[in-house]
C-alpha cells in the first residue's frame, strides 16, 4: 500500500486484499463485494481471452453516475436551491457502446443526459438518449447537417440543446430551424476570461478556442430577439478544461459564470439552464493536491462550490436559481477499465558480465578500472570513484574506436564499471545526502520490464502529455517488491515506456516491483485508464484494439463475478484492413510463394501446408505476443 498506494487514488473501488492481490470493489454501497483480480485472471485465461485485456467493471460506472447525481441532489436540497441537477455525459470521453448503454440506464432515475461534440457523436446520441425528459448537448463546431441533425431530434419529442460556440452558427441554426419549422432549444458557450489550472488550462482564457465573448453573447441574445426567438435560449455554458486540478479555479469559474447569467435575466433573457462543463478532476497519482495528475478537493466539494457559488451569486443579484447542468466525463468513467496486461521480460544494461580477470598485456584502462574495483573497500571519497569510473568508461569507448583496445578489454571494462556503479548504489543508499550526478543511479541500474501492450493504444496520454496512470502488480502484494523498474511496451518505438511514478507524494522514475520467476507469470494492471485511454490509442506498429472482458458482480455471493461479454480486439487481418491491404490476396500470394518452394523442392508438400495454415492463421490472430 505505501508504494502503490491502492486506496489513495482507487476511489473506494480498488484495494489490497490480505491474499496479496489486488480486489475491485465495485458497489461502495456494498463493500462485502470483493472481486479478486486473481481469479478474474483466471477466469479470462479460462475463456480462452488472450492478453492483454481491458477489464471493465460496470458496476463501477454505474456506482459513479449515481454518487454524482446524488451528490447534486443532496448539495441541493441541503442548500435550498431552487433549481435542478440535470446532467449530461460527454461521449468523446468514452464512445464505447456498452459505455454508453450503462451510463444512460443508470443514469435514468436521474435524467442524466449525453452530450454530443461532432456529427457522429450526435448520430450517436441520438439514438441512445431516449429519455424525453433528459437533455441532449450539442457542443463542437457545426454544419449544415449538423443543425438538421440536432432539428430532428427536436421532431422526437427530446430536449436537445444546440450550443452555440461561435456567432456565424447562430444564423445557420435560425435559417435551419425557421426552413424546417422547428423550435430549436439554444444555448451559448461563454469564452470565459478565468483560465483553469492543469494541462487543459488553455481552455479557457480569450484565446480559447471555443466560445462567444460576452459582446457575442449580448448580440446572440438581441438578433434571437429581432427574430422573434428570444424564449429559445435557454442555456448558459462554459468549460475551463479538464481535469481542474485546483478547486479555486471551480470558483472562480463559478462566480464569473454566475454574474453572465445573473446580468443576462436582468436584461430580459432568462436562461433556464447553467452548464458547468466538465473539468471534474481524478486523483490519479493519489497525492491529493493540485500536481498535474491530481486534484485538491473531492467529488462532494466540487459539486458545493458549483451550487453554493451559483446559488449565492443569484441571491445577491435576486435572480432565480437556475438548473444546473454538468458535462463530467473523466469522473463517471476513469475507474471503471483498467488495462491487464503480463511482464513478458526483463531488460536490465548491467545484466551481462564477462569474467574480468588479469590478463598478460592488457590495456591500463582496464587495469586502472579493475584497481578502482579492487581497492573500492578502502576508498573515502565515494564521489570521485564515480567520476573516476565513468571517465575510464569514457576514455575505453573513445580508444575502442580508435582501435586502440579490443573488444573484449571493452567487455570487461564495461563489468568493472556496472560493479562499481552497484557498489556505490548501496553505498549511497545509507547516505542522506547523494549528489546530483548520482541521483541517476537507481534509474541506470534499474530493470526494464518488458510488458506485453502498445503505449500508444493503450495508455495515450502517458505519452502525449506526462499523464500519470497508476501501475500495480496484481498479485504478490505481500512480498516486498526489491526490483525496481520502469516499462517498456513492445512497439519498436523508444518512446513506448511508462517511467513516471508516484510512491506517497514523490513522483519517481522508477516503481519497485517483483523479480520475475520462471514458469509464473506476472500480471500488472494499469489503472483509470477508463477516460480519454480507451478511444485515443493509435494502431503504431499495427498493434490494435485490445480484447475486452466486462465484469460483473452476482447479486448473491460477494465473492463471485461473471464475464457477462467478451469484446474480440483487433486481429491483423482487422487492423491490415484498415490500413488497405487485402489479407485474403496477401495469404494467397504468400501460398504461391510456398507452392513455387515446393515445386523447385526447397519445402517438401507437406510442410508448405503447414506453413500456408501457420500464415493464415497469424493473420486472422491477435496483434500482441503469444507469451
Ligand atoms: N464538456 C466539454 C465542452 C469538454 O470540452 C470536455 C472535455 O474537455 C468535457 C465536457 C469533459 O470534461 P471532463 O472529462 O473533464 O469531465
Amino acid at each position: 500500500e505505501r508504494v502503490y498506494g491502492v486506496s489513495q487514488w482507487g476511489g473506494g473501488y480498488f484495494q489490497i486484499g490480505e491474499n496479496g492481490n489486488v480486489h475491485a470493489t465495485p458497489v461502495p454501497d456494498d463493500p462485502s463485494i470483493r472481486i479478486d483480480f486473481k481469479s478474474v485472471i483466471e477466469e479470462i485465461r479460462q475463456e480462452g481471452v488472450q492478453f492483454p485485456v481491458v477489464v471493465r467493471f460496470h458496476d463501477i460506472l454505474r456506482s459513479q453516475v449515481a454518487s454524482l447525481n446524488k451528490t447534486f441532489r443532496s448539495t441541493i436540497e441541503e442548500a435550498q436551491y431552487t433549481g435542478q441537477y440535470q446532467g449530461v455525459y460527454p461521449v468523446k470521453v468514452n464512445q464505447m457502446r456498452e459505455v454508453v448503454e450503462e451510463i444512460v440506464d443508470a443514469g435514468t432515475p436521474f435524467n442524466y443526459g449525453l452530450e454530443a461534440g461532432s456529427k457522429a457523436e450526435l448520430l450517436t446520441v441520438l439514438a441512445m438518449n431516449t429519455n424525453e425528459d433528459s437533455l441532449t448537448i450539442l457542443n463542437g463546431y457545426k454544419d449544415d447537417e449538423f443543425m438538421r441533425l440536432a432539428l430532428l431530434g427536436r421532431k422526437l419529442g427530446r430536449k436537445v440543446v444546440v450550443v452555440v460556440e461561435k456567432y456565424s452558427e447562430l444564423l445557420l441554426l435560425v435559417k435551419t430551424a425557421k426552413e424546417l419549422n422547428i423550435d430549436p432549444i439554444i444555448g451559448v458557450r461563454a469564452k470565459m476570461t478565468v483560465k483553469g489550472r492543469g494541462k487543459w488550462e488553455s481552455s479557457g482564457g480569450e484565446r480559447a478556442k471555443f466560445g462567444l465573448t460576452i459582446t457575442e453573447i449580448i448580440k446572440t441574445a438581441r438578433y434571437l430577439e429581432e427574430q422573434g426567438m428570444a424564449d429559445c435560449l435557454k442555456l448558459l455554458h462554459f468549460h475551463i478544461g479538464s481535469q481542474l486540478t485546483d478547486i479555486r479555479a471551480v470558483k472562480e469559474a463559478m462566480t464569473e459564470g454566475a454574474r453572465i447569467y445573473a446580468d443576462l435575466h436582468k436584461m430580459g433573457f432568462p436562461l433556464d439552464y447553467v452548464d458547468v462543463g466538465g473539468g471534474l478532476g481524478i486523483d490519479y497519482d493519489g497525492s491529493n493536491s493540485t500536481n498535474e495528475s491530481s486534484r485538491n478537493y473531492s467529488m462532494q466539494e466540487y459539486v458545493a462550490d458549483v451550487v453554493y457559488g451559483m446559488k449565492e451569486m443569484c441571491d445577491l443579484e435576486g435572480v432565480p436559481h437556475p438548473n444546473l447542468v454538468s458535462e463530467s466525463g473523466r469522473a463517471i468513467t476513469a475507474h471503471h477499465s483498467c488495462v491487464v496486461t503480463e511482464i513478458v521480460g526483463e531488460i536490465k544494461s548491467n545484466s551481462a558480465s564477462i569474467d574480468t580477470s588479469e590478463k598478460e598485456g592488457e590495456h591500463f584502462f582496464l587495469k586502472n578500472m579493475r584497481e578502482l574495483a579492487d581497492t573500492f573497500e578502502s576508498q573515502t571519497n565515494m564521489h570521485e570513484v564515480y567520476n573516476d569510473a565513468s571517465q575510464y568508461k569514457e576514455q575505453a569507448l573513445d580508444a575502442f574506436k580508435l582501435r586502440v583496445i579490443t573488444l573484449e578489454e571493452l567487455a570487461k571494462i564495461e563489468t568493472l564499471y556496472w560493479e562499481i556503479m552497484a557498489r556505490l548504489q548501496v553505498w549511497y543508499r545509507q547516505e542522506e545526502y547523494v549528489p546530483e550526478e548520482l541521483q541517476e543511479l537507481d534509474y541506470s541500474l534499474s530493470s526494464q520490464y518488458l510488458c506485453n501492450f502498445s503505449v500508444f493504444q493503450s495508455a495515450a496520454d502517458t505519452w502525449a502529455i506526462d499523464q500519470l496512470l497508476p501501475v500495480v502488480p496484481l498479485t504478490r502484494l505481500n512480498e516486498k517488491p526489491s526490483v525496481n523498474c520502469s516499462l517498456v511496451d513492445i512497439t519498436c518505438d523508444s518512446d513506448g515506456k511508462i517511467d513516471q511514478f508516484t510512491i506517497g507524494r514523490e513522483i519517481t522514475d522508477v516503481l519497485p516491483m517483483h523479480p520475475l520467476r520462471k514458469d509464473e507469470s506476472y500480471y500488472v494492471g494499469l489503472f483509470l485508464t477508463g477516460a480519454y485511454q480507451d478511444v485515443m490509442g493509435d494502431m503504431h506498429n499495427l498493434f490494435g484494439r485490445l480484447n475486452e472482458v466486462h465484469i460483473f458482480s452476482y447479486d448473491d455471493d460477494p465473492e463471485d463475478f461473471y464475464i457477462e461479454e467478451v469484446v474480440k480486439g483487433s486481429s491483423v487481418e482487422d487492423v491490415l484492413n484498415i490500413m488497405q491491404y487485402n489479407p485474403r490476396a496477401m495469404a494467397s500470394d504468400v501460398k504461391r510463394f510456398i507452392d513455387r518452394k515446393v515445386s523447385s523442392g526447397v519445402i517438401n508438400p507437406r510442410e508448405g501446408v503447414r506453413w500456408t495454415d501457420f500464415y493464415e492463421d497469424c493473420l486472422s490472430g491477435y496483434t500482441y505476443l503469444k507469451p
